[in-house]
């Protein structure tokens, strides 16, 4: 059954958009468009420490700016605890789950008594020190104990960075669901909510690729479907680093500028005079690229 296009743009509301954060939103709408299909729009504010206030009503505000309202009234996953705890305890339930006590540092003092200290810049990969209990510690997450891959990679597809695959017990290890002082896991919430809100398509920054193999995974063990994936170019400023609000990138101003310097870095057309002649066209060009063949 060919399963009606449904895409999604996501933001966490950690600040307003800059010009990178619009480029995946750009070419989330471009492909929900040039498909035929619905584009909604999905507030991450899981992690209550890192929202600031107003966020959320200014992105909206920059995407209706730049032409993109979304096609349902957006949703906010503050109010989803509900289907994220369902989803954890079926996974408990069935002794996918367990609760850990570890700290950062415990983490990173057991790899580095192991021989294998993390590498800087890279998430330390847990090394299962609670699996069989929390020997009187208290929790301060819950992990997905993750089944035994044998060394296997998980091995997916991306339309346009190809071939992926990860050894999930190698690379990331039990990661975490969902932690102590209650904000759920973004990889936990993500994959409840594009299963429950029928999402087909998953186009979004290349920073993510990385999370797919651990959502691919959790979406098997839950019974829920698996999207397809496109990770787009990320903007990197003068000195090659990603732009992120973290880093100080600024909020761009909504309009055809934006709109332009974005499509730009998707290769698509920029040199129509406005809003909607710029969407326009890179709709059309956007369906000569990456039409996925057959829907
Ligand atoms: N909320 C995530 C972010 O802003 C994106 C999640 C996604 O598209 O899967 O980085």
């Amino acid at each position: 059954m060919i399963r009606r296009y449904v895409g999604r743009f996501a933001p966490s509301p950690t600040g307003p958009l800059h010009a990178g954060s619009l480029v995946a939103a750009v070419a989330s709408w471009l492909d929900a468009r040039a498909h035929g299909g619905r584009w909604l729009v999905r507030i991450e504010d899981v992690d209550f420490t890192r929202n600031a206030s107003g966020a959320d009503a200014r992105i909206l505000q920059q995407l209706a700016g730049c032409g993109m309202p979304p096609d349902e009234p957006p949703t906010w996953q503050s109010q989803r605890a509900v289907a994220y705890r369902a989803a954890l305890d079926d996974l408990i339930g069935r002794g996918l789950a367990y609760p850990c006590g570890c700290s950062r540092a415990d983490i990173v003092a057991a790899l580095t008594a192991q021989g294998r200290p993390p590498q800087r810049g890279q998430e330390p990969v847990y090394p299962g020190t609670c699996r069989e209990g929390l020997r009187g510690r208290a929790p301060r997450s819950w992990r997905l104990r993750l089944p035994d891959d044998g060394g296997r990679p998980l091995r997916w597809t991306d339309r346009r960075l190809g071939e992926q695959s990860q050894v999930l017990s190698r690379e990331v290890g039990d990661f975490v669901l969902a932690r102590a002082d209650g904000v759920w896991a973004y990889q936990l919430a993500v994959v409840v909510d594009d299963a429950g809100q029928g999402i087909t398509d998953v186009v979004r920054g290349e920073d993510l690729a990385g999370s797919t193999a651990r959502q691919i995974l959790l979406q098997r063990l839950l019974a829920r479907p698996t999207p397809r994936y496109l990770h787009t170019p990320l903007v990197r400023d003068a000195n090659g680093e990603k732009l992120s609000k973290h880093l100080g990138a600024g909020a761009f101003e909504p309009g055809a500028g934006s709109l332009a310097a974005a499509l730009r870095v998707l290769d698509m057309p920029a040199s129509a005079p406005s809003v909607p002649a710029l969407l326009a066209a890179a709709v059309t060009a956007w369906r000569a690229r990456w039409a996925i063949p057959g829907l």
